[in-house]
């Protein structure tokens, strides 16, 4: 429910009492918008260090000032039934904004912000076509989504709003994907939940900055209920693949259940099937074994771990929540590590939501929209600088640039404090290449772990698993109960193992191989007409920022073209070789500068070859732009459809219609 300025001065005392536990920093905001008034909001600027609450230190008196002042103007507003102002002018906007975070906020961001924060009185990322078209081709349009995660879901809700029918297919018995396939102890985000949410649905009650699993997947839940997606999921059904038939311009899509198999017709297609094959190292003699194995993506809490000696092979993102999560009930914790991972402490990164900022979250009109702004901020564009290679920088091999190695200084001091000066275990624990080479990690009290007793750090590489644990390539025999792999996925095998078949019976693997995929801005690819890929190649987030913001991006082009097809008539639209060509050269391009491509670096980002097929080169606001227009131009786009495409598709016993 929208807070209203009524509810937020019912209870006086409560609102008081909130606005002093609650961060000042959206206060100033919120009476900033409400009033236009700049005075405490810039006299607080000097004050603050960027997005955080941890990064101001506004002084006591100003914050009393601001807090009695935004009572008033709540109070007045409320009192002569005020609305919401209109939305201030983009220059304001962006001096707020700066004021805000404490250094400039680029003009270019503003409209991004306007948009992510829903300020605005259109939602714009929704379906921008005629509300009501002349003809039916909006109800004869069928689509079909694979995949019920954040990405199918998003698609879901933007289609049912749209008017537009859909199915959406889902293998698992629930939706959610990533959040209901992973719930191993510790499972949680490293992206600040109030913006890894829905612009469209955001949710002021979050417990945490960084929730765990268990709350993001019951928030999925609530988005499915809310939108009535539930009627239009068809759980227990995977496809194994698509054929696009060319004569009728339609998918032929085969779904499998229980039941058997069946072939179902669509016009459009969009695969948001994530990428998360978990993948499991060949390593000699595993199956020899004696003790239990289990992965973190398909945690079997049957598996007793208190008492026992734990192997976790694998130090990334979830061996680095695993562990700290079970080190206390353990006997004894073995972490074998093959690189190690740059990881910085969150000071929010275990805090719970004051009572005072949820209160404030739920009930002072724009709070939480300035909330989901200041943290927004915080976790994403500022660091792209770091990741591009200074050609003049005289030690290429540990850093790119200065700011790069500044912050490689600062995260090996952090380290060295949270090892508490164990220089053998720094040494291990230091990554080779520069930061943000992998995913920048946040430190779940991983370096204290490696202090315990418990505890040890094996950097040796594993040779093979013997019946009672694993020997290393030194022969040293590790003994262990259970083997816990945190040995992440199979990602870079796209769409696998779907068989997609476009024109010309060419099929997707025969174009990208295992390891080569390529797609227009993440989404398109010649040959697949009527085929959005989300979550495609390159649109991975390695600097920071959101996939929620990146897959309602890219669910907000594919709408753009699905109004083409419905407002034009076209049965098909193909995007053309040349642009696709020439996207992929200037994605290869900008990769080339860039800390991916460091020699020091190996990770799933890049293929066999070296090309880096997963990570997006783009700042998250050039993505938006670049997302943010369908442009007809770019497509071959093929008439005549307004009533054949439509007869087609019903005389194909459509989808919707079964
Ligand atoms: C433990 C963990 C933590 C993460 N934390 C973050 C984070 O903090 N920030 C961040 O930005 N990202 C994070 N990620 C990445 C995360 O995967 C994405 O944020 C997001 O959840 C991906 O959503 P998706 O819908 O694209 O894919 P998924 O969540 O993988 O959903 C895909 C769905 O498609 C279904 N499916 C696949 N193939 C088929 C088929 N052939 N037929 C039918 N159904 C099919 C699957 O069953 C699944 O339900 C994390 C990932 C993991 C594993």
């Amino acid at each position: 429910m929208q807070a209203t300025f009524q509810s937020a001065v019912q209870d006086e005392a409560a609102l008081r009492a909130a606005l002093q536990q609650a961060d000042i920093v959206p206060s100033l905001l919120v009476l900033t918008h409400l009033t236009g008034d700049f005075d405490l909001l810039e006299q607080a600027a000097p004050y603050i260090a960027g997005g955080w609450n941890y990064q101001e230190s506004v002084p006591q008196a100003l914050r009393e000032t601001a807090q009695e002042q935004l009572i008033r103007v709540l109070k007045d507003y409320a009192g002569r039934d005020r609305p919401l102002p209109a939305l201030p002018p983009h220059d304001v906007l962006q001096r707020m904004m700066s004021a805000s975070v404490g250094s400039n906020v680029p003009s270019e961001y503003v409209p991004m912000f306007v948009e992510e924060l829903r300020l605005g009185e259109r939602d714009t990322r929704a379906f921008q076509g005629d509300a009501t078209p002349s003809y039916d081709a909006r109800e004869t349009l069928q689509v079909v989504i694979v995949g019920a995660g954040i990405a199918g879901i998003c698609a879901g809700v933007r289609l049912k709003q749209a008017g537009i029918p859909f199915v959406i297919l889902e293998r698992n018995a629930k939706p959610g994907g990533t959040w209901y396939e992973n719930h191993y102890p510790g499972c949680g985000v490293d992206t600040p939940n109030h913006f890894y949410s829905f612009s469209f649905c955001p949710n002021e009650n979050w417990s945490r900055y960084f929730c765990s699993q268990d709350e993001i997947w019951a928030y999925l839940n609530a988005v499915v209920d809310k939108f009535g997606l539930d009627e239009h999921i068809q759980y227990g059904v995977e496809v194994n693949g698509a054929r696009y038939n060319e004569e009728r311009a339609v998918w032929e899509v085969e779904k499998q259940n229980a039941d058997g198999q069946e072939d179902l017709v669509c016009n459009c297609l969009i695969t948001a099937v994530g990428h998360n094959i978990p993948s499991t190292p060949s390593i000699t003699g595993l199956e020899n074994f004696g003790g239990q194995v289990v992965h973190t993506a398909r945690w079997d809490h049957t598996v007793e771990l208190a008492g026992k000696r734990v192997a976790v092979i694998g130090t990334g993102a979830s061996g680095m929540q695993v562990g700290p999560a079970v080190v206390d009930s353990v006997e004894k914790l073995t972490v074998f590590q093959r690189t190690p991972h740059w990881a910085m402490g969150n000071p929010n990164y275990h805090k719970a939501v004051s009572e005072g900022q949820l209160w404030a979250l739920n009930n002072i009109p724009l709070f939480g929209q300035w909330h989901r702004f200041l943290i927004f901020w915080a976790a994403s564009d500022m660091v792209h600088e770091h990741l591009h290679v200074d050609p003049t920088w005289d030690q290429p091999a540990l850093s790119l640039n200065a700011q790069n190695h500044k912050l490689r200084e600062t995260i090996i001091e952090y380290m060295r404090k949270e090892l508490d000066g164990d220089e053998e275990l720094l040494r291990k624990c230091t990554p080779s290449y520069p930061p943000y080479g992998k995913r920048l990690l946040r430190d779940n009290h991983w370096f204290r772990m490696l202090r315990k007793p418990n505890v040890e750090l094996v950097t040796d590489a594993i040779s093979h698993i013997s019946h009672d644990g694993i020997v290393t390539k030194s022969g040293d025999e590790h003994p262990a109960d259970v083997l816990v792999m945190a040995t992440g996925f199979s990602a870079a095998k796209l769409l696998w193992p779907m068989e997609i078949v476009g024109t010309h019976g060419r099929s997707i693997r025969s174009i990208w191989g295992d390891d080569d995929p390529r797609a227009y801005k993440g989404m398109s690819v010649p040959g697949f007409p009527n085929l959005f890929v989300l979550a495609g190649p390159n649109t991975a987030l390695s600097h920071g920022g959101s996939a929620v913001f990146q897959i309602e991006c890219q669910v907000a082009y594919t709408l753009r073209a699905i109004q083409a097809m419905i407002e034009n008539g076209y049965a098909s639209i193909e995007v053309r070789a040349d642009i696709h060509d020439a996207y992929n050269n200037q994605i290869d391009q900008m990769h080339q500068g860039m800390v991916w491509m460091h020699p020091g670096v190996t990770s799933w980002y890049k293929n066999k070859n070296n090309r880096v097929t997963m990570t997006s080169p783009w700042r998250l606001v050039d993505f938006w732009r670049i997302t943010r227009e369908f442009d007809e131009t770019e497509y071959i786009c093929a008439q005549p459809a307004r009533t054949q495409s439509a007869q087609q598709a019903r005389q194909a016993n459509c989808v919707m219609e079964a």
